[in-house]
């Protein structure tokens, strides 16, 4: 049987899931996702928009567009921001792995543009 992960948003109006295995897991260190989330990096799931469903709550997403060819998509009631598209990966959805309520084995596999790693946190890239 395919696993099955679920996800949600702070304030659980939101609910989203994906089966199977996910194209990637990576952290990203850079500018635009550390201003969006308001954090020091955020974990990203990749997976094919196949894969992914919104189960619940689709109206209460709103999208952000925060570049020509990105949009991040976040719960317009709690404000928590957990998806990302882009042009550049037409087939695909992210979604912040901190997002997924189920429990879970994902691992990242590593950090991606540590050249924008911020000076002042006292987090470091293992
Ligand atoms: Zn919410
Ligand atoms: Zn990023």
């Amino acid at each position: 049987m395919k696993k099955s992960y679920n996800g949600s948003c702070m304030c659980g109006a939101v609910q989203f899931s994906f089966s199977d295995k996910p194209r990637f897991v990576k952290d990203c260190v850079c500018d635009a996702c550390r201003r969006a989330h308001g954090s020091t990096a955020v974990c990203w799931v990749g997976v094919a928009t196949a894969q992914f469903s919104i189960d619940k709550g689709e109206s209460h997403i709103s999208w952000y567009a925060s570049s020509t060819e990105s949009e991040r998509g976040f719960c317009s009631s709690c404000g928590t921001r957990f998806l990302f598209r882009s042009s550049k990966w037409p087939d695909e959805m992210h979604m912040s792995l901190a997002c997924i309520t189920t429990p879970h084995d994902l691992v990242s596999s590593g950090v991606g543009f540590t050249d924008e790693f911020p000076k002042w946190t006292a987090m470091a890239i293992k």
